[in-house]
């Protein structure tokens, strides 16, 4: 079962390599986008950060439902209502049991990809982070590290696809070539999840 440490820890990893991957993340947004992905989400995840040290939840749900709330108040791009909401549906499909199983957490993520499908329009295939976030999902019942494979191949996925959402679309077929920056962060948020359960 995955108690509140385990959701503790998750923030922390993602919290981490967003802040080891900064740079990285911004160089992807510099040209299909406008260069601000990796300090967005630094700004996000520090405040998740700050805020999980507060106030500190005691439940998984409660926990994520918490961390949505800093990333859609403190991050002003497209990525933060979207990561958000992927957190507060993920903790509020959770509930407030103290504990849940692995099987929960897949079905929960899948709530939350749903709800980040609903806000931002995105399917598969339109070049966002729902490239890594839906195979990742699919394949959470083989366990972690199979999700976190998933989430990496399907943000590499992205390189050859044509923008069809968010800032990158207004390049229209130049944004061709050029590997999709919130699908990178996305692999390193459910890379996270392997972390947290070493
Ligand atoms: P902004 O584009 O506002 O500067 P960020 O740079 O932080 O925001 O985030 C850009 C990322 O957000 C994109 O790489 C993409 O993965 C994701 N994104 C943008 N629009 C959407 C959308 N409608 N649905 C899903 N993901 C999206
Ligand atoms: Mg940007
Ligand atoms: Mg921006």
């Amino acid at each position: 079962m995955l108690d509140a440490d385990f959701f503790r820890r998750w923030m922390a990893a993602a919290t981490a390599s967003v802040n080891r991957e900064a740079e990285r993340l911004t160089a992807l947004d510099s040209p299909i986008g406008d260069a601000d992905h990796g300090s967005n989400l630094q700004r996000g995840f520090t405040a998740v950060a700050t805020a999980l040290e507060k106030e500190a939840p005691e439940t998984p749900g409660a926990i994520l439902v918490l961390a949505g709330r800093q990333l859609i108040s403190t991050v002003g791009g497209a990525s933060g209502p979207l990561y958000g909401t992927l957190l507060r549906r993920t903790g509020k499909a959770l509930g407030d049991a103290p504990e849940v199983s692995e099987a929960q957490l897949a079905e929960a993520l899948r709530a939350g990809v749903d709800g980040v499908m609903a806000l931002g329009g995105a399917a598969p295939g339109d070049k966002t982070m729902i490239d890594a976030l839906v195979p990742a999902v699919d394949a959470l019942g083989d366990g972690f590290a199979a999700a976190r494979a998933a989430a990496e191949e399907g943000a590499v996925a992205t390189t050859p696809l044509q923008a069809r959402k968010g800032r990158a679309s207004y390049l229209g077929a130049r944004s061709i070539g050029h590997q999709d920056p919130g699908a990178t962060s996305s692999a390193l948020l459910i890379a996270g999840l392997e972390e947290a359960a070493a």
